[in-house]
Order: C-alpha cells, then sequence, then structure tokens
C-alpha cells in the first residue's frame, strides 16, 4: 500500500494503474470455520482464534468465545444457523485475549455478555490504552462473575463457571457444563505447543502457581471432553501430563533460584520451547504492568522459565 502510495506521488498514470491493481486485488480471505459436534447439542468451533464451544439450549445458543475477526465470527454465527434456528443469546468469554473475544462485533447487540471481572477490567484497561487490537468498546462483558465458583441456569442449561485462580490471565473463566462432561479451558490449556508448558500472561497478572492449581481443579472435574484454548481437544491424561511436565520444571527452577543461580544460566539449563505461531493478543497488557511490558500486541511474551523464575523471586523477596 505505502508502496503503491509512492508511486502515486511519482507519475500520475502510475498513480492511476495503482488503483486499478489495488481495485483488482481479490478481498482478504474469510477465514474458514469447522463444526465438529461433540455430543448432541454441544458443538465445537474450530478456526479464526481460539477454539469456540457452542451449546444449543431450550430457545436460543451459548457461545463460549467469540472468535477473533468480524468475518470470522460472522462465518461461525453462519455456521452455528445450519445446525439451529434457534439465534445466540449469550456469550462467556474466557479471558481478555483478543484472538477469543475480538469477534463479537460481530454479534448482535442486547446478547448477554459473561466473563470474571477481571477479564472486563483487563478489557477495559487495553481500550485505555487504545491502539491496534483493543477489544470491541460496545461489546464489554455486561455480567461478571467474581466467586471462585458460579452455578447457572443459562436457558435451560446448566453451568458451572470456575475462577479456580489467576493463571493465563487475571480473570480466567472455566466453563464446566456437568451434564455432558465438557470443560472449555480457554488458554490455561492448549494443545499447540511443542511441550506441555503453559502460556502465562505475566503483564496481565497470570501466573504459574495459579495455572498449576488451575489444571489441578480442571482434572478433579467430573468431565472427559476438554475444548482447549488452541489446538485438538483433550482428555483428562493429557492434563494430568500437562499438569506433570511443568510441575517437574518449576520445582527444578525453585531449586536452581535457591543455589543462587541467575535467570541466564536457569534458561540455558532448562531452554524452552519456542512459543507456538504466538497468536495475536488483541487485549493489550494493563496500564502499569511494569516497566517493559509495553502493549501486550507489541511485547514478546515472556517463557515458561522467565515467567515462573519471576514468580518464584518475587515471593522469596516477600
Ligand atoms: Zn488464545
Amino acid at each position: 500500500m505505502s508502496h503503491l502510495r509512492t508511486l502515486c506521488l511519482g507519475i500520475a498514470a502510475s498513480c492511476a494503474f495503482a488503483t486499478f491493481v489495488q481495485a483488482q486485488a481479490p478481498p482478504a480471505a474469510t477465514p474458514t470455520i469447522t463444526m465438529k459436534m461433540l455430543k448432541p447439542d454441544v458443538w465445537e468451533g474450530i478456526g479464526d482464534g481460539g477454539n469456540s464451544t457452542i451449546i444449543i439450549g431450550k430457545t436460543g445458543v451459548i457461545v463460549v468465545d467469540a472468535k477473533q475477526t468480524n468475518p470470522g465470527a460472522k462465518e461461525l454465527l453462519a455456521q452455528i444457523a445450519k445446525i439451529t434456528p434457534k439465534p445466540v443469546t449469550t456469550v462467556l468469554i474466557t479471558h481478555s485475549d483478543g484472538d477469543h473475544l475480538n469477534g463479537l462485533v460481530a454479534y448482535p447487540t442486547g446478547i448477554k455478555i459473561i466473563a470474571h471481572e477481571n477479564n472486563k477490567k483487563e478489557q477495559q484497561a487495553a481500550l485505555t490504552a487504545g491502539g491496534r487490537g483493543a477489544p470491541p468498546a460496545d461489546r464489554l462483558p455486561n455480567e461478571v462473575t467474581t466467586k471462585r465458583k458460579e452455578s447457572m441456569t443459562i436457558d435451560g442449561v446448566k453451568l458451572e463457571l470456575y475462577h479456580f485462580a489467576p493463571a493465563h490471565t487475571s480473570g480466567d473463566l472455566v466453563v464446566y457444563q456437568p451434564a455432558t462432561k465438557i470443560v472449555s479451558t480457554g488458554d490455561v490449556v492448549v494443545m499447540n505447543r511443542a511441550d506441555d508448558n503453559p502460556n502465562v500472561h505475566f503483564e496481565k497478572n497470570g501466573s504459574v502457581e495459579g495455572w498449576l492449581t488451575n489444571v489441578k481443579a480442571m482434572i478433579a472435574l467430573n468431565a472427559d471432553i476438554y475444548v482447549t484454548g488452541h489446538g485438538d481437544l483433550a482428555t483428562k491424561a493429557d492434563l494430568q501430563r500437562k499438569f506433570d511436565a511443568p510441575t517437574e520444571r518449576r520445582n527444578k527452577i525453585a531449586a536452581m533460584v535457591k543455589e543462587g543461580k541467575t535467570l541466564d544460566q536457569i534458561k540455558e539449563a532448562l531452554p524452552d520451547a519456542p512459543a507456538p505461531g504466538a497468536p495475536p493478543r488483541g487485549a493489550g497488557a494493563p496500564a502499569g504492568a511494569g516497566a517493559g511490558a509495553g502493549r501486550g500486541s507489541a511485547a514478546r511474551p515472556l517463557t515458561f522459565v522467565e515467567t515462573a523464575y519471576q514468580e518464584i523471586t518475587k515471593t522469596e523477596k516477600k
């Protein structure tokens, strides 16, 4: 685009040509959403940011995580319309990252949007900070949860909403449907990593300790399907593995801190696998997240070792 503008500044003929080329350019490809039935009336919507869970209620549809973009969310809604004539009435948002909620722009106004109160705070902070990837200002959560566990019946569907502890972010919400034994984990659990390390947004006050608490609590639920934030579905065995490996790793880091090892020495001894295709993190870091944290979308996410190290050394100084 800037190249074309440069041409425009030079020669009028080039400008006309550039405009022509632009007009002929194909529109950006629509993200493709794949629908997967998990149980009767429960589906997974895959594609365009984080995975979505779709639950068909008595008169309407409940969606967990809205998708990343307007076209992606529009396609999800179109796919839902192929399954059921019922309208989407409620969206639950598992955390404040844009790849799970910026698609809310495509949803009708007036729907119920439920999230943990810290999720809402992080979205408000991202809106204040402005910039690319800020959440849609007119689609903020209009119902917030505050407790560790909140049971609710939405449109005849019994749900348990859990905030076990800050983990991926400070406002994680885990959605459990006891009747189908399905859990929507948000990005607390992802299956697109090369290793079992957690993704912890330290700049959003996520926590390695809290992450371990979450995974342990999710294993304790009477569940057999975990809709993860990214990648495949997970089983209880997957979660157990994801709990065991980082626990061992975290303990090794703590031992090395005790020995007086520096962060660089620990990183060298315990190299982190690269983070997966680093999904864009729409909602930025809350204001005052600390020097160097910057906006979530621009800053390099901390690795597991860096996050655990910061947390362990912070606790020790107290
Ligand atoms: Zn995500």
